[in-house]
């Protein structure tokens, strides 16, 4: 079952996923994962085969669309590529770009956002911090104007493709406490005082590197800066907003292979002289699957139209951490049924199920905890 909201271009979108995916990324996605890392050549390959740039504007080197297109991308990638780490590394850009391209300056869109949707430049966000990552508002990295620069001091982590990435788009304080004093920078790779560490080693996601980012008396150009002094806190929550639709996005791919892998097996193995299948318990399991898949999807398809739909930005918040929230307790449902299904297979390294149950397990906690998932709704809610 697809979106509701899907085209033919969504469809054309699919086919060229599936075969890249299917090409490039399915014969080594078990060796890639085990291994925790992809090609860095992928990143190419991947611009050359038109598909970094889906759903960005075609002015600044993407392929055009919207977040529809995205999210359908990532969909047949996840699906048919079957590893979520090399994914969500590929894609680390769909959380990193989006400031830039809606806030930046020209320039900053023809020396950052261009080179990653064209030519295969890697970009990072950063936000979190090794001290917190719920209470944005009180980040702690500090950023000191000096001149035409700023000295940035301060630490990040948990920064997806942070060892990799040639900038990462940075939350800084520039200025007093609270929301009000956050800027973002973009700091570039090899810039004096930036440093990072080896990568860190994660329950799920293998594929895709995790990196902890030091800043000690780090010069960033004040032409790095995007948008506004002090102004970027609305900047990140609108960028928060569209991730967490993204990851509802991957919770219902990553639980769609999850039960598709469920239902061959349930077919092929047997038990007591039949197919599990044969039995209605495992007819019954593979039933609230599908069911709750659908509804996800369905959830996450609505959301993404009302926030495309004029003036959907003041709904965005509120909507996407609903989306998030029931795309991930599906998600860590589904992964378990499969594993289930799957007996004592479903717990060894061999079987996909056992990879999906732990990428699962980031979706409560990454852009975003279930917890602040509920404060956001609640606000939005009025109470
Ligand atoms: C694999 C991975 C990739 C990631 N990639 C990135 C990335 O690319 N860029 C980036 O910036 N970050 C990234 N993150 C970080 C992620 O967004 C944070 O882990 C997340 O926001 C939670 O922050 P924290 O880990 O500091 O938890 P904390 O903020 O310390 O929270 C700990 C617990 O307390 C709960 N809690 C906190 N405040 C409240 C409250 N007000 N009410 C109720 N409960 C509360 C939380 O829900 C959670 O259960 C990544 C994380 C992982 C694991």
């Amino acid at each position: 079952m697809h979106y509701l909201f899907e085209a033919e271009e969504h469809a054309a979108i699919r086919q060229t996923m599936r075969r890249f995916a299917q090409a490039q990324i399915a014969p080594n996605s078990a060796e890639w994962e085990e291994a925790e890392e992809f090609p860095l050549e992928l990143y190419k390959a991947a611009c050359d085969a038109g598909i970094v740039g889906v759903g960005y504007p075609e002015a600044v080197g993407g392929q055009g669309g919207d977040l529809s297109h995205i999210i359908v991308a990532s969909d047949e990638m996840v699906i048919a590529g079957r590893s979520v780490g090399v994914v969500v590394g590929l894609g680390s850009h769909g959380i990193a770009l989006p400031p830039i391209i809606r806030f930046g300056t020209p320039d900053q869109q023809a020396r950052f956002v261009k080179p990653c949707l064209a030519e295969g430049k890697i970009a990072a966000l950063a936000v979190t911090e090794p001290g917190g990552g719920s209470d944005v508002a009180n980040l702690a990295t500090r950023a000191v104007r000096d001149g035409d620069a700023y000295v940035v001091t301060g630490a990040k982590t948990f920064i997806t493709s942070g060892t990799r990435a040639d900038f990462v788009t940075c939350a800084v304080r520039t200025g007093g406490a609270g929301h009000g004093g956050i800027s973002l920078l973009v700091i570039e790779k090899g810039t004096p005082g930036f440093t990072v560490s080896k990568k860190l080693r994660k329950t799920g996601w293998w594929a895709s590197d995790t990196a902890e980012l030091h800043f000690d008396g780090c010069r960033v150009p004040v032409a790095n800066r995007i948008g506004p002094e002090h102004g970027a806190f609305p900047m990140i929550m609108m960028n928060f907003a569209a991730e967490r639709l993204m990851l509802a996005g991957q919770c219902v791919a990553i639980a769609e292979l999850a039960y598709r892998e469920s239902i061959a097996y349930a077919r092929e193995r047997q038990a007591f002289g039949k197919p599990l299948t044969g039995f209605q318990v495992t007819r019954h399991k593979l039933a609230d699957m599908a069911s709750r898949i659908a509804a996800a999807r369905a959830l996450t398809g609505e959301a993404v139209v009302r926030v495309l739909k004029p003036g959907g930005d003041l709904q965005a918040a509120g909507l996407a951490a609903m989306a998030k929230n029931v795309g991930t307790d599906m998600c860590s449902f589904v992964c378990d049924q499969a594993v289930q299904i799957h007996g004592g297979y479903g717990y060894m390294r061999e079987t996909l199920v056992e990879r999906l149950y732990r990428d699962a397990r980031l979706y409560p906690i990454g852009g975003g905890t279930r917890e602040i998932m509920n404060e956001v709704i609640a606000k939005t809610e009025g109470y």
